[in-house]
């Protein structure tokens, strides 16, 4: 089945309209008898035509954002970014991107920067004002924080892994054998940037020798060699085992990891639709102030309709195609399409579902600048309420709001 047709297809399923319109739905022209006069007008006539120019590209990626579905309503702000529209900073032994409140303005609460080091190659030692959360998305890397203590902490991260380093607690990254890494890091901060951390370089770079010769003790022929200006990311040698690492450090050990198997562990949540894995400070204890969800939706099924009451809601998508509506306070809707390495957005409170809409598993990331993963569920809600009430409100019969699941199943399959 062609992309082209599964998104028809998933739209009709939207519109609620039949296969003999699929076409003209495509098309932007929409019949459904329960839409405003001026929509049913403007299908006979050509107001959704577009004679100029067009990025095809984009809007193919894009559809429902070029042709959105009449439920769209008024400004919800902006809800989407993608990495692969950003600044490549690119030096020798790798590379980084950012998705930030720049990008990204309505996040506030959090930015996103993914990171490439080829072997060997070190994100240099540094610190930051923001909280720092990582999944690893290829490849292994060694890294190590450094306790207020004095203990540290070195370990190995590979595809699926976490680590979680706290604001002002110094780190490193090192890409390992055989090809490096990358990764995606998220940080609760919305302006934080990658190009303004603390820098090991900048510190030594901007201290007089007179006074590191006094600090470590040391002649000043011996910091010959001190870097004079940024490092960021460069090339090293691959290091030596985690065993000798740790050896080398005196073999202290911290009681609480700051990483995280994740792919080990068993879904939080599993449905004839896909699964949910939620990662908060209940099962990572280091993971104080960002709470995660990994959600993988088989093609049709759905992130049921929910709404989360203690933070937004920051996405990246990580596999698959997808589709999501925010609908806000106000009665304002925005409905926008999503594919691998797209940033999506939910403002606080907001409902939101996310369907997958192509033919392959749908795999995206929700993160909250908050100590624990919540959600309310709208169906959960609706078989929780009075049926009397439930029919008030939405003119459903007993025997439907029955059939409606009376659990939050996080994932629905498709029908
Ligand atoms: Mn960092
Ligand atoms: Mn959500």
């Amino acid at each position: 089945m062609s992309s082209e047709h599964q998104d028809s297809v998933s739209r009709r399923n939207v519109l609620g309209i039949g296969s003999t319109v699929a076409t003209a739905v495509l098309a932007g022209v929409v019949a459904n008898a329960q839409q405003p006069q001026n929509t049913r007008a403007a299908e006979r006539d050509r107001s959704a035509s577009n004679p100029g120019p067009e990025n095809g590209a984009l809007l193919k990626e894009n559809p429902n954002s070029n042709t959105p579905p009449p439920t769209d309503h008024g400004d919800v702000g902006p809800v989407w970014y993608s990495f692969d529209l950003t600044h490549k900073r690119i030096q020798e032994g790798g590379w980084t991107h950012q998705v930030t409140q720049r990008e990204l303005p309505s996040s506030q609460d959090i930015a996103g920067v993914n990171m490439r080091l080829t072997a060997g190659s070190f994100r240099e030692l540094h610190w930051h004002t923001a909280d720092e959360w990582s999944i690893m998305l290829d490849g292994n890397a060694r890294v190590t924080v450094l306790n207020p203590d004095g203990t540290i902490f070195i370990d190995d991260v590979a595809k699926g892994d976490l680590w979680y380093f706290p604001a002002g607690y110094p780190h490193s990254i090192q890409g390992l054998g055989p090809d490096g890494c990358e990764f995606l890091l998220v940080f609760n901060e919305g302006m934080f940037s990658e190009d303004n951390t603390f820098l090991l370089s900048d510190w030594l770079a901007h201290t007089p020798g007179t006074v590191l010769s006094k600090n470590f003790g040391l002649d000043q022929a011996a910091l010959a060699k001190l870097p004079t200006s940024s490092l960021y990311i460069f090339p090293a040698d691959l290091p030596k085992s985690l065993a000798e690492d740790r050896a080398a450090v005196g073999g202290q050990t911290v009681q609480s990891p700051y990483t995280f198997r994740m792919e080990a562990m068993a879904p939080t949540k599993r449905t004839s639709g896909g699964e949910a894995r939620i990662v908060d400070s209940h099962n990572f204890p280091a993971s104080k102030n960002i709470a995660a969800a990994v959600f993988t939706v088989k093609p049709g099924g759905l992130r049921e309709l929910h709404w989360h009451p203690n933070a937004s809601e920051w996405q990246y998508y990580m596999a698959g195609k997808g589709r999501m509506a925010i609908v806000a306070a106000g009665g304002s809707a925005r409905t926008m399409d999503f594919n691998a390495n797209d940033v999506g957005f939910v403002p606080s409170m907001a409902a939101h579902y996310v369907e997958n809409t192509g033919d392959t598993d749908l795999v995206f990331l929700a993160m909250f600048k908050a100590h624990e993963y919540l959600d309310i569920s709208l169906n959960n809600w609706i078989r929780h309420l009075p049926p009397e009430m439930v029919t008030s409100h939405t003119g459903l019969d007993a025997s439907s709001i029955r059939s409606i699941p009376a659990e939050n199943s996080i994932i629905i399959a498709g029908r």
